[in-house]
């Protein structure tokens, strides 16, 4: 039998690069590759790109240069290292990286790594091989599930992705040309994965897509599923007891997904709705296609099927002719929602999107200016929001033995960190937990109840006595 060969893949930026990274493993784990978190030791990197970095290319560049020498000194020691790049910067640069990159043997787009293993024999035999085309088949058909090892050592909590593209076309943003049209899952093949997940200890399942509340995928029935009829239908599978979903945008809210936060106990009373701006001028600039108050009003529709329900959000400061009233218009904004965290971020052009185009720009003194008091704001509110936790008993899951010595750590429904001192034979279990003190923006605590196999789970509680309003 062959040795197995080491595969290290880096990967950057958001949650579907977390997944895809994963899938890679699963899809070169029958060509005999075992995951090594050390590059040196590795027969193939793979480099899982984000074009969402500034300057995202340049960095992947200088990693490349990084990763020339390692291969020159694995050649110098007898030992053959190939290089491949994957995801967004790959689809978005293609040619260009076996160009400028002489180093690099595989070249892959993010609808197209479930072809890596040809893509490998190809660049066995011609030298290089590059795919970054968007296929017309559904990758996920073609990808092998985990092993159940494999499941396991993930841990509790895992990514299913059940969207891929938009057609959104924000200014701003590479994901239209980078991750192509939205394409939805069919339902039956997310419910096989996820019950696959369950079978295997997953406990939690946050459903991710670049653009998760546009999900319209087929239904086992043959009927188009939105995504609260889809979180109804996993929330019956034996085994899970959360759900999270993200990203989501304004304009795509459905009825179905309001009721599933009314009705649903697992789906999780914590939602990422970016909005990026208050100001109605930039919004329209950014051709987000909502204004600020189409966004307060799906607030109040979460908040009026789901009393506990906090929100995050994502903010770009500094957009191509912001004023300091547009600004204003985004402080007053996150003021009046009152978040439990967001992501805020200066503005950066992505090359080949329209706002690139833009000369009218913000000064870097006053995008920095602005991005400290909006992040003073948003602080001030997730603090509000971790001190209100401090009293109460909420509801843990418990994921994996901590850093301290006899300590073991989970996340609350708000996905806030919670430490307790307790055996890991909680792990993989939901138990109320009473909330002592505050780290930073971790949690301590001691659970609220004896450690036994018979404590409650998430369906069993009863969701308004263990959540706090936001
Ligand atoms: S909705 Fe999100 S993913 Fe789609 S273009 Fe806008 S920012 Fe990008």
């Amino acid at each position: 039998m062959k040795p197995p060969r080491k595969l290290h893949i880096k990967s950057y930026g958001c949650q579907m690069n977390v997944y895809d990274a994963q899938r890679m493993v699963d899809t070169l784990e029958p060509e005999g590759f075992v995951e090594t978190g050390n590059p040196e030791d590795a027969d193939l990197v793979i480099l899982n790109t984000c074009h969402i970095r500034e300057k995202a290319s340049e960095k992947v560049y200088s990693e490349l240069g990084r990763l020339r020498a390692l291969k020159e000194e694995a050649a110098r020691r007898g030992r053959r290292m190939n290089i491949a790049v994957a995801g967004c910067v790959a689809q978005a640069e293609g040619s260009e990286i076996i160009h400028r990159a002489p180093v690099v043997a595989v070249v892959v787009g993010p609808q197209s790594y479930h072809h890596l293993p040809e893509l490998l024999a190809r660049a066995e035999k011609d030298g290089r091989a590059l795919e970054t085309e968007f296929p017309a088949e559904d990758k996920f058909a073609f990808l092998p599930p985990p092993k159940p090892d494999v499941i396991r050592a993930r841990g509790v909590s895992s990514f299913v992705t059940i969207q891929e593209g938009c057609d959104k076309f924000c200014t701003f943003c590479v994901v239209p040309y980078t991750r192509g049209a939205e394409v939805s899952r069919p339902a039956g093949r997310i419910i096989d994965e996820v019950t696959r997940l369950a079978e295997h200890g997953v406990r939690e399942v946050t459903l991710i897509g670049q653009n998760v509340n546009a999900y319209h995928g087929e239904g086992p029935d043959g009927r188009i599923w939105r995504l609260g009829t889809l979180l109804h239908r996993l929330a019956g599978i034996p085994g899970i007891v959360r759900l999270r979903y993200s990203t989501s945008h304004p304009r795509d809210l459905d009825e179905t997904l309001i009721e599933a936060h009314r009705d649903v106990p697992a789906v999780m009373p914590f939602v990422h709705l970016p909005v990026q701006s208050g100001s109605d001028r930039l919004l329209a600039a950014m051709n987000r296609k909502h204004t600020a108050d189409d966004y307060r009003r799906a607030i109040d529709r979460f908040r009026a099927s789901c009393q506990d329900i906090a929100f995050s959000s994502d903010f770009i400061v500094g957009f191509p002719t912001e004023t300091e009233e547009d600004f204003q218009a985004t402080l007053a904004l996150v003021t009046q929602i009152g978040y439990a965290g967001a992501y805020s971020f200066k503005y950066s052009p992505r090359p080949g999107t329209p706002a690139a185009e833009l000369r009218e720009m913000v000064s870097a003194e006053e995008m920095d200016e602005r991005l400290a008091r909006l992040q003073e704001l948003i602080d001030s509110q997730q603090s509000a929001f971790n001190k209100a936790m401090i009293g109460k008993t909420v509801d843990v899951l418990f994921e994996r033995s901590a850093r301290n010595p006899g300590q073991i750590v989970g996340r609350t429904a708000y996905l806030q960190p919670a430490h307790v001192m307790a055996s890991p034979a909680i792990v993989g279990r939901v138990l109320p937990t009473k909330i002592e003190s505050l780290e930073r923006y971790s949690l301590l605590g001691e659970l609220a109840a004896p450690e036994h196999p018979a404590a409650v789970t998430e369906q069993a509680s009863t969701p308004n006595e263990t959540r706090m309003g936001a």
